[in-house]
């Protein structure tokens, strides 16, 4: 033993385990905390993170060694805490958080020459459909290591290999991986108005302040926010730190993009979901090292390896799409705000129409708050006007009130692009039997199929089942008889398509969403060359379309029917931010919105834009009710394959409850869904004061339950979804 370096490393690895593992540092081998390491788990080998270092063994079976040390920089303390602290607060074990660090698994492969391949064209003497699939995924793309190769397609490494050595593979060598342009911190900015500029200046100085300090930017679409945070991350870059600019993961556009990339005069890394293997090991490498200055991500590049992270900026902060549902069910905006306590940096939260949570947080003090008032240049808030849809008298099957349909058609014919908007995929949200009122359910949900027409489908939005619209009716066997209930954008599409023969129609929606396809609609819609788009709320989503200059809402009243305690501040902000689609441009706006509850408090501030008069409501209805942010809740999901044994398992749970003062256990009850996937659901809803430490009580009840067989247990802290 080497007397004064440390013997033993405790090591954290990515899996769902309790804490650290320790192991023996052979000799020669000189570890720091955050090195990443090569350790032997089982039969396999592993790559982990040092957590801590001693000198003391563990009591127990003979330690295994560090196989070996990555040649990279060491995870800092501030990323290591902020793994630990995001851990304890969710209830995670660790190792699920430092998963979600890890998910570049070609950045340690080192800065070797690498060799990738791609398909050769000639035709392997055998052929199977796991070999077909690797061909045509090679011959693709870009070139492909057989790693990647395997997990793109299912097969084993040796199948790849089996394709090499038949020819049909062909080995190129990878180009180094490209640098990172250092920005430019004056770059292409557009010259600030009085009040933009006042904004920035509050803004720098927060950075130079260099403090944990969360600071709302507050102001209505199309005001530039953008821009005036444009400042904030060029002084935190002269500063020397990093920049993260978060987004919804929708609203990262390659427009956007190029937007960064003009007022920094570089183009910034990107990190999102659909991002190639390659470009994530040099996103992940460059974050790294600090090489990486700016990056505009989606919610999971929060776990970036970020070497000195200087500014957090949250755009639009209120997205719902900030949580995540599996896995961890973390708030990426809240733990923006936990990193920045930590590694003691500023953040900012940037939106036109701020979540009460953080609105709370400027009245106690606690957040400051900058704020623009007006529209950049001539373009004006748009004016919102009411539908009463009582009045409207639609004929069976429509869903355009006259006035809204006049709109649109008078939009047009100026040249001009209009927005209708109805957040639901699909044709129609329902199918039933007019024979003998069967309803076309999903098998394992308890959920109704939507039928997707251009598709010839019904497909679950709970679990993915497709089936063929069927002929008949499954239930009475009677033919033709099969009706569409209700409207999903698909069939408001059909229905434009009748009253504006002219119309070039975009169909905005998630169904579009694997990356690309979305991605080039909005940028063709952004360009003009549709003047009619229909969408649901990825249009909501902080897009800029100039020429676009009426937004209608189809039906104001979908969201407030929820029973989400959050329904009507979501419906405020899905209402306000589809209006502020419109006019972002040169000409003025304008927003109709069709509601049967015309005379409902929400809609008569939406139109008269009376924001705060709103929300005080709010307010004052969550804080009686001891919701969020004055309280808070946790969920508790249990689940299992059989429903009397989930049932009894619930209960159990639910008995064992313990008291506490400022608590309240409500449940267990069946889920609304109560059946996904085939898998029966139970929740409970736990409400607790704002003082205190839910985490803790929940630990206290939870710590010896271990669900068995099909049986599991979810904690949801701040929980958003509600089904
Ligand atoms: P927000 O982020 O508040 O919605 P943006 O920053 O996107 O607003 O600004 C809206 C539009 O106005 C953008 O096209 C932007 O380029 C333009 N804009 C904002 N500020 C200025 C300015 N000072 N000079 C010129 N154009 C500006
Ligand atoms: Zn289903």
């Amino acid at each position: 033993m080497t007397g004064d370096s440390p013997s033993i490393a405790d090591v954290l690895l990515p899996l769902a385990l309790e804490g650290p593992y320790s192991y023996r540092i052979p000799a020669g081998l000189r570890l720091e905390p955050g090195d990443y390491v090569e350790v032997p788990l089982g039969p396999r080998s592993r790559i982990g993170v040092v957590w801590a270092l001693k000198n003391e063994a563990p009591q127990g079976p003979k330690l295994r060694d560090v196989t070996g040390r990555f040649d990279m920089p060491a995870m800092p303390e501030a990323h290591r805490k902020f793994i630990d602290w995001l851990a304890a607060y969710y209830l995670e074990p660790p190792g699920n958080v430092l998963r979600m660090v890890l998910r570049a698994p070609g950045a340690f492969e080192g800065p070797r020459k690498q060799i990738a391949y791609r398909a050769s064209g000639s035709v392997p003497k055998r052929m199977t459909p796991q070999r077909q699939r690797i061909l045509e995924i090679a011959a693709e793309g870009p070139a492909l290591r057989v790693a990647e190769l395997a997990e793109l397609t299912g097969a084993s490494v040796a199948v790849v290999k089996g394709l090499i050595k038949d020819g049909a593979l062909e080995a190129v060598e990878l180009p180094a991986l490209k640098p990172f342009p250092e920005p430019n911190l004056n770059g292409g900015g557009y010259r600030l108005s009085r009040d933009q500029e006042e904004a920035a200046r509050a803004l720098r100085a927060l950075i130079a302040s260099r403090t944990h300090k969360v600071t709302l930017l507050d102001g209505v679409t199309g005001s530039g926010k953008t821009e005036v945070y444009f400042e904030a991350m060029a002084a935190a870059l002269a500063a020397g730190g990093q920049v993260l600019l978060l987004l919804p993961e929708i609203a990262l556009t390659s427009t956007f993009i190029a937007r960064v990339e003009a007022r920094f005069a570089a183009e910034p890394a990107q990190w999102h979901s659909d991002l190639k293997p390659r470009e994530r090991e040099r996103v992940w490498r460059g974050v790294a090292a600090g090489e990486a200055r700016i990056v505009v991500g989606a919610r999971s590049a929060l776990f970036l390896p970020w070497k000195k992270l200087g500014l957090i900026v949250v755009d639009e902060e209120h997205e719902s799409a900030y949580k995540q549902e599996d896995g961890v069910a973390y708030h990426a905006r809240d733990m923006a705000v936990l990193y920045g306590s930590i590694a003691r940096f500023p953040v900012i939260l940037s939106s036109a129409t701020p979540s009460l949570e953080t609105l709370v947080n400027v009245d106690r003090g606690r957040y400051g708050l900058v704020k623009l008032s007006d529209r950049h240049g001539r373009a004006e808030l748009p004016e919102i006007g009411l539908i009463d849809m009582k009045a409207a008298k639609l004929e069976a099957g429509t869903w355009l009130s006259e006035p809204l349909a006049a709109a649109v058609a008078a939009t047009l014919a100026s040249g001009d692009q209009a927005l209708l908007f109805l957040n639901r995929r699909g044709y129609a949200p329902l199918t039933l039997c007019r024979a003998c009122g069967h309803r076309l359910n999903c098998p394992n949900c308890a959920a109704s199929l939507v039928e997707h027409r251009f598709r010839r489908q019904l497909l679950c939005h709970h679990c993915g089942h497709v089936e063929a619209v069927p002929k008949q009716c499954p239930a009475c066997g009677a033919e033709e008889k099969l009706v569409p209930v209700g409207p999903g954008i698909e069939r408001l599409a059909e229905e434009a398509a009748a009253r504006f023969p002219d119309a070039r129609v975009a169909i905005l929606s998630s169904d579009l969403s694997r990356g690309t396809l979305l991605r080039d609609a909005i940028r063709d819609v952004e360009k003009g060359e549709y003047n009619l788009v229909i969408g649901t709320q990825l249009v909501a989503k902080g897009h800029h379309f100039p020429h676009l200059t009426l937004a209608g809402v189809v039906d104001a009243d979908l969201a407030l029917e929820s029973s989400d305690p959050r329904g009507g501040e979501r419906t405020w902000a899905l209402m306000a931010q589809v209006a502020g689609r419109a006019g972002r441009g040169e000409k003025p706006g304008r927003a109709l919105i069709q509601t049967y509850l015309p005379e409902h408090p929400l809609m008569q501030a939406l139109k008269k834009g009376d924001r705060d008069s709103y929300l005080g409501q709010e307010k004052l209805i969550r804080e009686n009710a001891g919701l969020p942010p004055y309280g808070r809740l946790a969920a508790i999901i249990v689940s299992g394959g059989d429903a009397n044994e989930t049932e009894r398992f619930a209960r159990a749970i639910g008995r064992t409850a313990p008291r506490a003062e400022g608590v309240a256990v409500l449940g267990p009850a069946p889920a609304p869904i109560h059946l996904v996937r085939g898998r029966h659901r139970w929740r409970f809803l736990v409400k607790a004061g704002r003082e205190v430490k839910i985490q803790n009580f929940l630990r206290q009840w939870l710590k010896e339950v271990k669900p068995k067989g099909s049986l599991h247990l979810a904690i949801d802290v701040d929980p958003y979804s509600f089904l």
